[in-house]
């Protein structure tokens, strides 16, 4: 072996060795559907605002420590109820990542429980913090198997239970006495966070719960409702707990262009909702129209993207490829989406390019 060969050997921990870098698809000069990104900009004249403000930007300088101007922005904009702050992360990748660390080192073997298939960063932080993770299969229909999730919190014991609602890569929304039945039987001993990336196209929300249960965190992002690029997630919970999370996060998480852009963008948070808005509408369309297809099962979504289950799945991907129409094969996922696709709903022209390609796939002999 080499020298550099030994020394990644004789450094790197065996399980990040093991493990592949997460795939992202590089997408130049593809229709952009595998990452429920929001199709529309800003309309011009904000753009040039925003760019006004990013000039004024103060670079040499580390961002305000205490973000409050942002924070109290998101408190006011985004729902946070009265009583409550937010901690804010570089995406909310980062603050899954930041819940994982703090329940878990070497010396307190914790665990990591959701039901699966879910969202692929709930069980790669909890690997990277050195916690286990106990994935709970889903029912088939894609709700909570309330017999199975609640066996293994008395089983394992978890200290976080992650629950995308709406859930990815399904896209349906969990029952919320579902919800309520995880969180009591946690209790004291383990927090539920509810992963609501989803929130401004499902319009539901845990949020007003929190006074009633001190063991709900809830974790949301600008990212789907339209400002993917910047980088932005928040999370809130009962002060005290919030306050233990905080002293994990790294002190300047958040960059100065992502806290000018998003206070800018926030005090005209309307306009996401109205795209928000138009996206649910292109939802409704599209799945009916892929309803009516031979061979195509969808499945409901509250989020913007439908998940569906075809023929073949990665033949499907390949043809749609081949069109310049990049979507998410789910098929490798988990067993349970065998030939299963997913596509981010978007502006009817890109909804349409999607559904010709996906038509052309379908055809016989295709
Ligand atoms: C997209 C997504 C996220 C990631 O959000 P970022 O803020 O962009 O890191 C979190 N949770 C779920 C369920 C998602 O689908």
């Amino acid at each position: 072996m080499s020298f550099i060969e030994n020394l990644i050997a004789n450094v790197i921990r065996e399980d990040v060795r093991a493990n592949a870098a997460y795939a992202v698809a590089d997408g130049s000069g593809f229709v952009l559907l595998d990452q429920m990104e929001n199709p529309y900009e800003l309309p011009r004249a904000l753009r040039e605002e925003l760019g006004q403000r990013l000039a004024d930007a103060v670079l040499n300088r580390y961002p305000r420590g205490s973000y409050a101007t942002l924070k109290a922005k998101v408190c006011d904009k985004l729902g946070i109820p009265a009583g409550y702050d937010v901690m804010l992360g570089n995406g909310s990748d980062e603050l899954i990542q930041i819940v994982t660390t703090t329940v878990a080192n070497q010396k307190r073997r914790a665990t990591v429980l959701a039901p699966v298939p879910a969202f692929v960063m709930y069980s790669r932080a909890a690997q990277f913090a050195g916690a286990d993770f106990v994935g709970v299969k889903l029912k088939k229909d894609f709700s909570l198997d309330m017999e199975a999730m609640l066996a293994a919190i008395a089983l394992h014991q978890p200290a976080v239970v992650f629950l995308a609602y709406p859930n990815n890569p399904t896209g349906n929304l969990f029952a919320v006495e579902d919800i309520e039945a995880i969180l009591r039987a946690l209790g004291e001993n383990g927090i539920a966070v509810l992963d609501e990336a989803y929130q401004p196209f499902a319009r539901q929300t845990f949020m007003d719960r929190l006074p009633e249960f001190e063991n709900l965190v809830v974790m949301r992002t600008v990212s789907k409702l339209g400002l993917a690029g910047i980088r932005l997630g928040y999370m809130t919970a009962a002060p005290q707990l919030l306050n233990e999370f905080e002293k994990v996060r790294p002190p300047y998480n958040v960059n100065v262009l992502t806290q000018v852009a998003a206070e800018f963008v926030l005090d005209h948070v309307e306009v996401l909702d109205a795209q928000a808005e138009a996206i649910n509408a292109e939802r409704t369309l599209l799945a009916a129209e892929l309803a009516a297809l031979p061979g195509v099962e969808v499945f409901p979504s509250a989020a913007n993207f439908i998940s569906m289950r075809v023929p073949d799945g990665a033949a499907v991907c390949e043809k749609l490829m081949s069109e310049k129409v990049l979507i998410k094969n789910l098929s490798k996922m988990h067993p349970m989406l065998a030939n299963c696709i997913r596509v981010t709903v978007s502006t009817p022209e890109e909804n349409s390019a999607f559904l010709n390609g996906l038509k052309a796939a379908l055809q016989p002999g295709a």
